[in-house]
Parts: C-alpha cells; sequence; structure tokens
C-alpha cells in the first residue's frame, strides 16, 4: 500500500512536471514567435562593407547598423540584422522575407522597378582602386580605345552593372566578379585584376589596411544610398522617412556619421 503510494506521487510529480516541461516549451515559442513578430524590423544586409556594415566580432557594426537600430527605436521595434549575399537583398525584401535592405544601396531605375527606396541618406562614389604604379591613372583610361583592362567588382553591385555596361559591352576588357570587395581587392594585390570598381568608403578602409594600392583621384559615378522597402510596405516606407527625418533634424544621425567617417 505504502509503495503503491510513492508510486502515484512519483507519477503525479513526473506528469506536473511533464505538463510545466509542456507549457514552458510552449511559452519560449511563443516568446520567439514574438521576437520575429511585428515588433521587429528585419535589416537584410551585407556585412562586407566597412564602414556602413562589417563584422565587429560577432556583432554587425556601422553606420547603416546604428541608423537602423535609431529608425526601429523610433518606431518602438526591435532590430534584427541578417547577414546576406548583396544579390540576394532585393529579391528578400521583394519576397517580404526581410522589412528592410539597408547595405550602402544605390537607387538606380531598374532597383525602383523591384523595391520602393527611403528618402536617400548618404551620398556614395564609384572609385577605382589601382596600386601604386599602375599604368591607370585616370578612370578615362578604362574607356580609352584599345584599352583591355580586367576590372574586379562586387557582384550585383552598382560598380559590376556600370562596367558591365562601359567596359565589357564595349568590349574595351573583362569584369570579375567577387562576392565580397575584399576578394576584388585581394586580387588586385597578386595581379588577378588591374583595378577595382568599388565605393569609395569602403575603398578608403580596403587602400588603409593594403599598403600599395591607392584611389585614383577621378571617380567613376555618384550615387545617393537609401533604404529599400517592399513595393506594397508605404506605411513601412512613410514611417522610415519620418524616422529619417527626426533623426537627421536632432543631430543623431550626423552623430552616427562622425563617429565611423573621419573627415581626412
Ligand atoms: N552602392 C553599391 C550598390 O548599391 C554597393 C553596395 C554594397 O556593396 N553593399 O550596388
Amino acid at each position: 500500500m505504502k509503495k503503491n503510494l510513492l508510486k502515484i506521487i512519483a507519477l503525479t510529480v513526473a506528469s506536473i512536471m511533464a505538463v510545466s516541461v509542456m507549457s514552458s516549451c510552449g511559452s519560449k515559442k511563443d516568446a520567439d514567435t514574438e521576437a520575429e513578430g511585428t515588433n521587429t524590423l528585419t535589416m537584410a544586409t551585407n556585412a562586407e562593407f566597412p564602414p556602413y556594415e562589417y563584422y565587429d566580432g560577432k556583432d554587425i557594426v556601422g553606420i547603416d547598423a546604428e541608423v537602423a537600430a535609431a529608425i526601429a527605436d523610433k518606431l518602438g521595434m526591435e532590430l534584427k540584422i541578417v547577414d546576406t549575399a548583396f544579390d540576394s537583398i532585393i529579391p528578400a525584401i521583394q519576397a517580404k522575407k526581410y522589412d528592410i535592405g539597408m547595405a550602402g544601396m544605390t537607387v538606380n531605375d531598374e532597383r525602383l522597378e523591384q523595391v520602393n527606396f527611403s528618402q536617400p541618406y548618404a551620398k556614395g562614389v564609384q572609385v577605382v582602386i589601382v596600386k601604386e604604379d599602375s599604368d591607370i591613372t585616370d578612370v578615362d583610361d578604362l574607356f580609352a580605345e584599345g584599352s583591355k583592362h580586367n576590372v574586379g567588382v562586387q557582384t550585383g553591385t552598382t560598380g559590376d552593372i556600370y562596367t558591365t555596361e562601359d567596359i565589357e559591352s564595349a568590349d574595351l576588357g573583362t569584369v570579375s566578379r567577387f562576392n565580397k570587395g575584399a576578394d576584388a581587392v585581394e586580387a588586385l594585390k597578386i595581379d588577378k585584376v588591374d583595378c577595382v570598381v568599388i565605393d569609395n568608403e569602403p575603398a578608403k578602409a580596403f587602400v588603409e589596411k593594403n599598403p600599395g594600392l591607392k584611389i585614383l583621384d577621378t571617380a567613376y559615378a555618384d550615387e545617393d544610398y537609401a533604404i529599400a522597402v517592399a513595393k506594397d510596405n508605404t506605411e513601412l516606407l512613410d514611417k522610415i522617412n519620418s524616422a529619417l527625418d527626426e533623426l537627421k533634424a536632432d543631430g543623431t544621425f550626423q552623430k552616427i556619421v562622425d563617429k565611423y567617417i573621419t573627415a581626412k
């Protein structure tokens, strides 16, 4: 009898524990769902683009990461940053996989057909990185009749788009495409490419890290960076634009930029 009673108690304790484990699983699941839910602003980026987005240890930091966090804060949302290939950001935004694409992303007509962009928040310049002793001394050397340069770019970027049209299609050379800007720079160092066409701020960061390289004084193109949002998500777009207005007006935006870009 006593033995049976103990057995019943043991079984009861076990079933209470089982129920409590089940319910704690349940609440954990709810918490996860909530974390991905309406109160989370998901940002797709490509964290290979200093000083806009790059890794500091395990964290993605940079101007875009901090501006997005400040926007999320204004919207009363939690920011979640997802690192992905640059050329998969726009398709993912179109598919509503993430709320915003922020990756030093240039506004252009082709992309405007696929997504909406916020107001511009930065100027970008496509520049040319060469070795210090390169025979390419001006951007126009790339378009000179009979020239045959091999140009390194990051896949799907405007540097890729421009050089494919201006150089490859014009039979003035070839374009080598890399997953990361840093890989294109490595190729330049070992003479696999003659130059790299890339945005000015990452270019500065790469040249600083790699002695023997320089940026040409003449620029390839001027651009605007903005935040990509799905076409039909105009409500979020409006909120982001208002948040950007506020962050620009109260000095927060400039403070973030100054933290990462020092006037040289
Ligand atoms: N500004 C360029 C573009 O939008 C490059 C951006 C990037 O490599 N993150 O294509």
